[in-house]
């Protein structure tokens, strides 16, 4: 079977980071997440790290040539042989065609899995969400708080409110963002028939089960 890459789309909050690191375990495939690649990058204090601060803190998008150089060098490692998980990139049709050449070129299989979930559900799961800046894994205030106060229940580490979901506008600007330039990447890969969708409304263990399922499925 050729090497699978696995692609989750969806709006902020549609519980991308949740599922890609259930399919990582799962699969026993790298989970590589463009938002956290980033926002390891932005505290640090070079050109490039001011760079992808701003863009994070207005709720836009890091250049295409900068996240396609950075994804490439992934994609290409040794870590990811027998395929990978991305959550969060491609974001625009550059994107896309950069990641399509890098797949043709490693002869790999793309699977496109599109989270659908309501604009009011969204904002709300962006609101209560928490991440632990160490560890990475994700916690909701309302749906699934941390058993300890505001620590993480992996690592120890004091949770924290992500800056971009803060203010309702630049989450606003995050949505619209999503839908002027992601949205045609379901699109473009629809027609080459290789999208499932999947009701993200549903909770966490629903969802993974109807995403298993697709995976399954595709790798028959
Ligand atoms: P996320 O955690 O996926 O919501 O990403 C957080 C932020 O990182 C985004 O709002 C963008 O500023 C930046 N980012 C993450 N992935 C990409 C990407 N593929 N292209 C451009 N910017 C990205």
């Amino acid at each position: 079977m050729k090497k699978l890459c696995i692609i989750l789309l969806g709006p902020p909050g549609a519980g991308k980071g949740t599922q890609a690191k259930k399919i990582a375990k799962t699969y026993g495939i790298p989970h590589i997440e463009s938002g956290r690649i980033f926002r390891e990058i932005a505290k640090g204090d070079s050109e490039l790290s001011k760079t992808v601060k701003k863009c994070i803190e207005q709720g836009g998008l890091v250049p295409d040539e900068i996240v396609n150089r950075i994804i490439k060098e992934r994609l290409l490692s040794e870590e990811c042989r027998k395929g990978c998980i991305l959550d969060g990139y491609p974001r625009t049709m550059s994107q896309v065609a950069a990641l399509d050449s890098i797949i043709g070129e490693i002869g790999g299989k793309i699977l496109v899995i599109s989270l659908k979930i309501n604009k009011n559900k969204i904002i709300e799961r962006n609101i209560n969400r928490l991440i632990c800046p160490v560890c990475g894994a994700i916690y909701n205030l309302k749906t699934n708080p941390p058993r300890d106060d505001l620590k993480c229940d992996d690592c120890g580490s004091q949770l924290e409110r992500r800056v971009d979901d803060e203010k309702i506008e630049v989450l606003r600007r995050r949505i619209e963002t999503y839908e002027q330039y992601t949205e045609p990447i379901i699109k473009h890969y629809e027609e080459r028939g290789v999208v499932k969708m999947v009701d993200a409304s549903q909770s966490p263990e629903k969802i993974f089960e109807e995403i298993k399922k697709v995976i399954d499925q595709a790798t028959l």
